[in-house]
């Protein structure tokens, strides 16, 4: 059977595999084909795994037993910031060159026991630091909608994997937007999941605070599935949220068969940088979702202004602790100098890229004793006045809905000399990871750029460990059916 990778979703392709129209050898050589002719340019992967027959093998055997899930054979493009034992992670740093995991991430290993194939590893920021995958010490990628233009950061690899059809699904991570924004960018849904909902045990540290795994896929219903299978409490991440409350968030969750309230903090789209295109198709999504018989509700989210400030001191302190580490000695990268303190400055200095020792520095700065409460807490009294606009939101709307990103996607090269330019990106994605909040990007529609018609994404955030509520809203903006 010829396999029209553009309709294929996970269910779709568990069918498929079950009535034997296709193998799951078959599936993965359609990818394989896909990366062959466009990889070259696009640039989302970064290595195709060497052992793709033995992963293939068990797939193929689980579904054979009749036992499988429905993840069983399907094609995953993993960032290069998740850790498979084994396998390569650089996160697209020269100091992990060659770096190899000596274990899995909780992650992998829940999906490898459901049998997933894991194509290869994909292209990002280096540490997941930027808005266009433009900062990975290894080239940057391509937008597969137009390869003149970046396809967002920093899982700019994953979502163009799946852009492309070079993936079912990919694995991102999110600390300000980085599953979100790309997916937009790419025409892809794009899941950040309340923060410990997923375990971030083997995922290569940004900001610890902030970062979580997601999925990008091409609908909601995949995005749900990966999910499923890859939250749940973890012994080695001590931040991880226990089942039970997923239980009692699901009860709270009945609504008694009406339609989730939909929260419009309108006030957001006034601040500067906000693309007029981007603003028409938020407000088409407002009329869309009314004609669906949702109920619209004015919000005032009053402090979540200040959320890029407050990101851009507290990422930086945590970013300035984690990579710490990093001092040649251990892992990755090393360049001798002539005493010790030269063997670090050496190898730190030459291992990190720009924007990375710009985040070390600035960490190094607000975490400083005399500087520590002029911005690291302060932040910190930022961050909780953040949260609680969200506590209050959603005592009267149930989800909120901005859109992704400020604008659509923008060239290479445009934005990477400014800095400020960059981080602004993140204008509508960072307050969910503040807040710890679970958010969906989905796609909008498109606007036409250049003579190219360029994805837009509508963001929706809920309370935490209800992304129940955003699946809902989602796949009935999408109009997805959700079998
Ligand atoms: N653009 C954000 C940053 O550079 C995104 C980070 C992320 O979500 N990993 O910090």
């Amino acid at each position: 059977m010829k396999i029209d990778l553009s309709t294929l979703t996970i269910k779709k392709a568990h069918d498929h595999f079950v009535k034997k129209d296709f193998s799951v050898r078959e599936l993965c050589d359609a990818y394989l084909d896909v990366i062959k002719t466009r990889d070259t340019s696009v640039h989302a992967f970064l290595e195709i795994f060497s052992d793709l027959d033995e992963q293939i093998a068990r797939a193929q055997a689980l579904i054979d037993s009749g036992k499988s899930g429905l993840l069983a054979g399907i094609p995953f493009a993993v960032k290069d910031n998740i850790l498979i034992k084994g396998k390569k992670a650089s996160a697209s740093s020269k100091i992990l060159e060659n770096y190899t995991a000596t274990y899995d991430s909780t992650v992998a290993s829940k999906l490898l026991e459901g049998g997933v194939v894991f194509l290869g590893r994909t292209n990002m920021d280096e540490f997941a630091m930027g808005s266009s995958t433009e900062t990975s010490a290894y080239g940057v990628t391509r937008n597969p909608l137009d390869e003149t233009r970046v396809p967002g950061g920093s899982s700019g690899g994953s979502a163009a994997s799946v852009a492309m059809q070079g993936a079912l699904v990919a694995l991102g991570s999110d600390t300000a937007g980085s599953v979100r924004q790309p997916a937009s960018f790419c025409g892809c849904v794009g899941l950040k999941t309340t923060y410990g909902s997923v375990s971030r045990h083997g995922l290569i540290a940004m900001g610890s605070s902030l970062d979580q795994i997601g999925p990008i896929t091409k609908n909601v219903s995949d995005a749900e599935i990966v999910f499923n299978a890859i939250k749940g409490q973890d012994s080695f991440d001590s931040t991880s949220v226990p089942d039970a409350k997923y239980v009692q968030m699901s009860a709270r969750k009945v609504l008694g068969g009406q339609k989730p309230i939909v929260g419009v903090p309108r006030h957001l789209l006034e601040l500067e940088g906000i693309d007029e295109s981007v603003r028409k198709n938020f407000l088409d999504a407002i009329d869309r979702l009314k004609k669906l018989g949702y109920e619209i509700k004015d919000i005032k989210l009053p402090h979540v202004e200040y959320s890029l400030p407050t990101y851009y001191i507290l990422m930086p302190g945590e970013v300035s602790s984690n990579l710490a580490r990093f001092d040649g000695m251990r892992f990755g990268f090393y360049e001798d100098g002539k005493n010790l303190l030269e063997d670090y400055k050496k190898s730190r200095g030459l291992g990190f890229g720009k924007e990375v020792r710009r985040r070390i520095l600035v960490g190094t700065y607000v975490l400083s004793s005399g500087y520590y409460d002029a911005f690291y807490n302060k932040a910190q009294s930022v961050r909780a006045l953040i949260i609680q606009d969200f506590n209050e939101a959603f005592k009267v709307v149930d989800v909120i809905i901005t859109p992704t990103t400020p604008t659509p996607a923008f060239k290479i090269g445009e934005k990477i000399k400014d800095p400020v330019q960059m981080y602004v990106a993140d204008i509508f994605t960072v307050p969910a990871n503040i807040a710890g909040i679970p958010a969906l990007s989905v796609p909008s529609g498109t606007t036409n750029v250049d003579g190219v018609e360029l994805p837009l994404g509508l963001q929706i955030m809920s309370a935490m460990c209800c992304e129940d509520l955003l699946f809902l809203v989602g796949k009935d903006f999408l109009n997805e059916d959700s079998a």
